[in-house]
């Protein structure tokens, strides 16, 4: 079976119309079919569109950042963070060194323990995606053996970890 690498802008709001998220003004997003590069729901809403059209994809939260789940907030002391510096609710990093850590976010800061919330920033959310498809052409065997879209060079302009 072919599949296909979709090349697309896309302005992201929740479902009061709030901006989240946009590629517009940046580089476009390309993803490998079936890969799972984007949430699931996305992926649905999109497939079979062709290059040009412009549509909105409504995607319910658990086909895109899944339901929030509250025991994914926990109670942490400060001294045992790799974090400098003053630490407020609504900041966010890297639950550890590698790259792919969670992020966690502060929800709030009570003497010296944190609550820290592990829930992906979008858990939880109906998200409304506008999107533009630029591009869509099949995928090289290359792209189907490393599971992700390749940029104008091949493998080597992206930070995939397969560079060979
Ligand atoms: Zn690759």
């Amino acid at each position: 079976m072919s599949r296909n690498v979709v090349t697309f802008h896309y302005t992201l709001r929740d479902t009061a119309g709030q901006v989240l998220d946009a590629s517009i003004g940046g580089e476009p997003i390309s993803f490998l079919e079936g890969s799972g590069q984007i949430v699931e729901g996305l992926e649905e809403g999109m497939r079979g569109l062709a290059a040009g059209v412009k549509a909105k994809v409504g995607v319910p939260a658990a086909k895109a950042y899944g339901e929030r789940d509250e025991t994914q907030v926990q109670r942490v002391l400060k001294s045992l963070l790799p974090v400098e510096g003053e630490i407020k609710p609504g900041d966010q990093f890297r639950a550890g060194e590698d790259a792919f850590a969670p992020i966690v976010t502060v929800r709030g800061v009570e003497g010296d323990e944190l609550l820290l919330d592990a829930n992906h920033p979008l858990a939880g959310l109906d998200l409304e995606f506008e999107i533009e498809v630029l591009a869509v052409r099949a995928a090289t065997n290359e792209e189907c053996e490393h599971g992700h879209a390749h940029g104008g060079g091949g493998c080597g302009n992206h930070d995939c970890g397969c560079k060979s």
